[in-house]
């Protein structure tokens, strides 16, 4: 039985329903209001067995059906139209006017997960729709990308709730041939494989290609017969616990991923690499420009670092990935000749300190010292990674620590109801969506007349209702619930009332139980028969997460007892669909972690998109976004030391917000029934906040800060054979070996000075450089108010400048400034290497400074 001869059969339509077969392949139709009426037109029942697939809704239309369509000239026009504007969206020059197209400009996107559409589960949370919203503005933008990532033959697990609230998890098999993917094949029709190496094995992969719009994704898959069993598991499921499949993964992503580049005549410019997972792309780039040119480890580094973006989404050190070293080694002892380093050299790339041998290896420090750009994802998040990562620069101050920010955002048309976009087609403009962020677009939100934008959240959290009821009919009936209660599901929700929805991924530090710490008292405000409240859980807990387990089933525990079993329920299995259906039909969302763990967070900015209120622990991104204009905030925004005590005080504030603000302005009636005071917040929400927080704008700021300095650095090294490259790992050794002898002989004025405010004070400093000449070092007066405690307040930072040459080797520098506040200052003065071909964040850098 098990040799069968394979063959594949393609979908063939007759020639006028043919554009049909484009539209399914492209997931334009995600984001595309227009292609998704076409295929609801086509089978609405279908569109939603299928999981809106269009390809599989295709592929299962009858005979008749097609013939159907193919002589319905209404369907055809429709057709053609859609049709036409598709291709007008494709071939469109980009929308938004920032960008003048550098030569050369090309980003490789990498991502082990991407959250794109429903029919494609390829992601477990955040990170992953994230790196699908990036994609999708990308492709809007029409900034040249390309992404790469891994197809999991299992995806991430669905999630099953008993009766007593259980999570079971199921892997469904995903069928790719039904799926909006292309198989790559050669010439002769045969898939086109990269190979990559695990120990003396080698492993294959075939790649499908996801269009995205004008953005491709490259996507590879191991389950292929070329590898034997073990091998062909790798892409089985997204973050396998497994500690060597998870490593064989990073490998496929990371090295496997810049092999595809290669194999399709692809030459990116720049690398952004999503998180730790594919660092391994950093080490291979350094590989293969070793192989073109033959230059040094140390050079290639440099020229690899210049052009090689990171973004850390993590906050919490348990969330990073490591490898034992063993593992490593037995996995790279083969690789490293190639780079023309050792083992141990390796493995200090991936380790705080090179020198301790049983460090593991981590992922996210390899990605750090292979990349010239590193970002944190929210003003907050900067701190507390800069906080995190000191250690790798340890001489300069935290606050100096190359880490800058993007703040996260959302692909606003992705997740705005149709309901709402088309009030914003006829308020904002039909073209609101290519111009999300706005705030010219987005200011004509207050036009909008009040009973129209509420009609829109009354119908929005009817649709939510009868989703969650419908939900809870098939969960009940699959968890052994019974059957009198599955009858007596009608009279869960209200589709009137205040619902507040809390979901996200299920684990502790988003505290899911924080709101459930006072069940009497939170029963007496969900019960209240004026003005009820209810309440939609969603979440999924890692498989591994006992504790977070733990706190689903008490939350379904509690939606069971009769005082909340019509107010409050559990949704399962919270993936794209549902996390559309609660962001557009919520009237608050909320959001409780513990401070400062959560690196940004985005749902809240789906929902406020969609007109519904924020409400949330000051965390994140609400760090930076919230004012009391805008939202709520729970709690003080403080830290505690002790994580139940503060418990306590942010789950009192939070039913403190819902009696005396939240419930009061939500069913403050005016006399045509409307909440006029919720109505005017939530249009400040929308109007001040949509502009700000949402994709584009998070691709531009990558763009300008990130991605075109990233092309100029890589430009200047590798230009002329990597003339430059070459140049800058020769003034490296030269630094390197020259450095100790950098010393700062003298400093006027020294303590004890007074001058009157605002009268400049100039700054000479008498320096040792020997050999290393002054441009190529940058030398600073850090000054500002000292604290009590001996700290610089309101640091500011001025150049000083070579002015004489004293003798050999030493050279007087000065610099001034005025201090236009009285009081007590201090300052410092800071030698640092500098070359202008050299990025700022090389960890090196970190080492190389000289304070005096
Ligand atoms: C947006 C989204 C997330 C991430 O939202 P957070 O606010 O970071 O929790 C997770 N899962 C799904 C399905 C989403 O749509």
């Amino acid at each position: 039985m098990d040799n069968f001869h394979i063959f594949t059969v393609s979908l063939r339509l007759p020639k006028n329903l043919k554009p049909l077969i484009e539209l399914a392949y492209n997931l334009r139709f995600a984001w595309n209001p227009e292609i998704i009426a076409l295929f609801r037109r086509i089978d609405r029942h279908l569109w939603e067995e299928t999981y809106h697939n269009p390809v599989l809704l295709l592929s299962q239309l009858s005979g008749a059906r097609i013939q159907e369509l193919s002589k319905d000239n209404s369907f055809l026009d429709y057709l053609n139209r859609v049709y036409e504007n598709f291709k007008n969206y494709i071939e469109s020059p980009h929308f938004s006017p920032f960008f003048k197209k550098e030569t050369d400009f090309l980003v490789a996107y990498f991502s082990a997960e991407f959250g794109l559409t429903d029919c494609l589960p390829m992601y477990s949370g955040g990170l992953g729709v994230l790196a699908g919203d990036h994609l999708k503005s990308a492709s809007d933008l029409n900034i040249p990308m390309v992404g790469i990532g891994l197809l999991y033959q299992h995806g991430y697990f669905r999630q099953r709730l008993t009766s007593n609230g259980e999570q079971k998890e199921v892997y469904p098999e995903n069928d790719f041939y039904h799926m909006p993917l292309h198989l790559e094949k050669d010439k002769n029709g045969n898939p086109i494989l990269i190979s990559v190496d695990f120990k003396d094995q080698k492993a294959y992969a075939q790649i499908w290609r996801v269009d995205i719009g004008r953005v491709k994704l490259y996507l590879l898959d191991t389950n292929i017969p070329q590898n034997p069993p073990d091998i062909q598991n790798t892409t089985f499921r997204l973050y396998d616990a497994h500690r060597e499949i998870r490593l064989r993964q990073e490998i496929l992503l990371g090295i496997g991923g810049v092999r595809v580049l290669h194999t399709f005549g692809i030459s990116p410019t720049i690398y952004h690499m999503n998180e730790g997972h594919s660092a391994f792309a950093g080490l291979e780039r350094i590989r293969v420009l070793r192989e073109k040119t033959d230059i040094s480890f140390d050079a290639a580094h440099l020229a690899v670092m210049a052009s090689n973006v990171f973004t850390s989404h993590t906050s919490v050190p348990a969330g990073i990935d490591i490898f034992d070293p063993q593992l490593i080694e037995a996995y790279f002892c083969n690789y490293t000749p190639s780079l023309g380093i050792s083992i141990p050299v390796l493995l200090g790339l991936g380790r705080k300190n090179p020198a301790d041998h049983n460090e593991p290896f981590c992922m996210n420090i390899l990605a750090m010292k292979l990349s010239g750009h590193i970002n944190a994802v929210s003003k907050l998040h900067q701190q507390v990674s800069q906080k995190l990562w000191h250690i790798l620069w340890p001489k300069i101050s935290e606050e100096d620590v190359p880490i800058k920010y993007v703040t996260n955002g959302i692909h606003v048309p992705s997740w705005v109801s149709h309901d709402m976009s088309e009030l914003y087609n006829r308020y904002l403009g039909p073209h609101w969506f290519e111009d999300p962020d706005s705030e010219r677009v987005w200011a004509r939100v207050l036009e909008i007349p009040d009973e129209e934008i509420w009609s829109v959240c009354e119908r929005r959290r009817a649709r939510l209702v009868a989703f969650c009821r419908e939900r809870l009919r098939n969960q009940f009936r699959r968890g052994g619930v019974s059957q009198t209660e599955i009858g007596r599901i009608t009279d869960i929700l209200d589709p009137e009332a205040l619902t507040l929805v809390w979901a996200r991924r299920m684990t502790n530090y988003k505290r899911p139980t924080l709101i459930f710490r006072d069940p009497e008292r939170l029963a007496r405000i969900l019960n209240n028969d004026k003005h009820p409240v209810q309440i939609i859980v969603a979440g999924k807990a890692h498989p591994a997460d006992k504790p977070a387990k733990a706190l689903i089933k008490q939350i379904i525990e509690l939606a069971r007892q009769k005082e909340f079993r019509r107010r409050l329920v559990f949704i399962e299995d919270y993936d794209l669909e549902v996390a559309r259906y609660f962001v557009q039909g919520a009237d608050v969302w909320l959001n409780t972690p513990l401070k400062p763990n959560e690196a940004c967070g985005t749902s809240g900015m789906k929902a406020i998109a969609n007109g519904v209120l924020h409400c949330s622990t000051e965390d994140g991104w609400w760090a930076e976004a919230y004012n009391p204009e805008v939202g709520w905030l729970i709690g003080f925004g403080d830290e505690y030391d002790n994580p139940e005590y503060q418990a306590n005080v942010e789950s009192n504030s939070f039913y403190n917000l819902l009696e005396h603000e939240i419930i009061p302005l939500f069913y403050d009636r005016g006399p045509n029934g409307l909440p006029h005071g919720w109505i005017k917040k939530l249009k400040i929400s929308m109007y001040s906040l949509c502009p700000r927080f949402n994709a584009h704008r998070m691709l531009e700021e990558y763009t300008t800060d990130f991605y075109i300095p990233a092309l100029h650095y890589w430009q200047n090294l590798v230009q002329e054979n990597m003339k430059g490259a070459k140049a800058l790992s020769q003034w490296k050794t030269k630094i390197m070996t020259n450095w100790e002898k950098v010393s700062i002989i003298s400093i006027e004025p020294v303590d004890s000075i007074e001058i009157p405010m605002g009268e400049e004070l100039k700054i000479t400093a008498l320096i040792h450089l020997g050999e290393i000449s002054p441009e190529e070092v940058k030398v600073e007066i850090y000054y500002g108010q000292l604290s009590i405690s001996g700290e610089l307040r309101k640091r500011k930072t001025i150049p000083m400048k070579p002015v004489l040459q004293e003798r050999k080797g030493v050279y007087r520098f000065e610099g001034s400034f005025r201090c236009q506040d009285t009081g007590r200052f201090g300052y410092k003065i800071k030698i640092t290497p500098y070359h202008p071909y050299l990025v700022p964040s090389y960890y090196i850098l970190g080492f190389l400074v000289i304070w005096g």
